[in-house]
């Protein structure tokens, strides 16, 4: 029988920060990801925004979470020795004067941190729409996701803790002490299972909800800007001199492939964004794992103290994850109260209804 501390079930980057986490502070893992389970950071653009939004507001606690998800990828670069970590300044066209005087208006002394002072919108201009000008954003940027999690993936693998397989629910047994999965005993096992959580029958209760988005990878003629273009959607230069342009936000889907409208949706809005005349190369689509107040969701099962939850990261898995993964591991192994706002303990009573019923 295999001993470790903790079973750790996904590995899009709710479970690669957590595994890393952990890593980090001398704990041992092994990681159960499934082929047939979709990850949504597979497709993710890696995008990290403090002013987010149609109204161009500071994003929650983007004073916590920003500095640390810098420092948080900074080390995984070092230890992994791999670059996934691209800082670049976000310039954010406004859509009219009322978004102008608005941005400006609500600006406080916080988020003039993270929002530069008027740039130079004529360096733009040859190549975007921006009659209204911009701003550019500090501590922005793009994460190279899948070079993460596969980096992650393979240092897992190279010490036996990585089984490429899907949990099968039925073969876990949860004891007083600990908890078994076939030939592997742990202290706790930890749910990152993404939109795939509502087939768990541990935690299916909590409101993790899917939205699918489309992202498509472009070539943009004559198109030299290095920062990443943001108006509605995203535009990321790629170190091969590509693009990815996104993404589309669609509620009712029946499966996880590319959608013609998502297409359709981004290509309309490369046409109002762009002056340069572009062509889409690829598309690929996924389905973000959100919840109702935006927030993740982390910490125990409310009747099985073993059985732990990292989830509902939506469309800000990049920033959010280094934090929420921090926070679990302050709560496993120093018993730390999880902050309230990310604490599953705030659906806790969908859990009780449901065993009611
Ligand atoms: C088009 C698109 C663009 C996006 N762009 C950005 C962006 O620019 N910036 C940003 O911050 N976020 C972005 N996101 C959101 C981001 O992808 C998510 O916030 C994040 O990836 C969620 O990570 P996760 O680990 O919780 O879930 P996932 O990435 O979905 O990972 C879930 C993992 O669980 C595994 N799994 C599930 N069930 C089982 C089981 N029973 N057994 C074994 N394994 C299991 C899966 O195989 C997978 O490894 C985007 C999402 C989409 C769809």
């Amino acid at each position: 029988m295999k001993q470790v501390d903790y079973i750790i079930v996904g590995q899009g980057l709710a479970g690669t920060c957590t595994a890393l986490s952990l890593l980090r502070e001398k704990q041992t893992v092994v990681v159960v990801a499934g082929a047939d389970k979709k990850a949504s950071s597979e497709v993710a653009a890696g995008l990290f925004n403090p002013i987010t939004g149609k109204k161009m507001v500071l994003t929650w606690n983007a004073k916590e979470l920003f500095p640390y998800l810098l420092q948080f990828y900074a080390q995984a670069e070092e230890e992994l020795k791999i670059k996934i970590l691209y800082p670049k300044k976000i310039y954010r066209p406004f859509s009219d004067m009322q978004a102008q005087n608005d941005f400006w208006a609500k600006s406080t002394e916080e988020s003039a941190v993270f929002a530069a002072a008027e740039p130079d919108n004529d360096a733009y201009t040859p190549y975007i729409n921006n009659p209204f000008g911009g701003i550019s954003t500090n501590f922005s940027g793009y994460l190279d996701v899948k070079t993460f999690i596969q980096a992650v993936q393979n240092k897992l693998q190279d010490s036996g803790a990585f089984m490429h397989e899907t949990l099968a629910y039925e073969d876990l047994i949860f004891e007083k002490e600990f908890v078994q999965y076939k030939d592997i005993r742990a202290k706790k096992i930890i749910f990152a299972e993404g939109y795939h959580n509502k087939e768990n029958p541990y935690f299916k209760w909590v409101p993790v909800q899917g939205m699918k988005g489309d992202v498509l990878t472009l070539d943009i003629e004559d198109y030299p800007l290095q920062d990443v273009v943001n108006k509605h959607f995203f535009i990321i230069p790629l170190p091969n001199g590509s693009f990815r342009m996104g993404s589309s936000y669609i509620r009712q889907f029946e499966d996880d492939l590319p959608t013609i409208a998502g297409l359709k949706e981004i290509t309309e809005g490369a046409n109002t964004i762009l002056k340069k005349p572009f062509v889409v190369t690829n598309q690929q689509a996924g389905i973000r794992p959100v919840v109702p107040d935006h927030r993740p969701i982390i910490g125990p099962h409310p009747e099985n103290p073993l059985a732990v939850i990292i989830n509902g990261l939506g469309t800000k898995g990049v920033s959010l994850s280094p934090f929420a993964a921090r926070e679990l591991v302050k709560f496993l192994l120093l018993g730390q109260e999880i902050d309230k706002s990310v604490s599953v303990n705030r659906f806790n009573y969908l859990y009780f209804i449901q065993k009611k019923n």
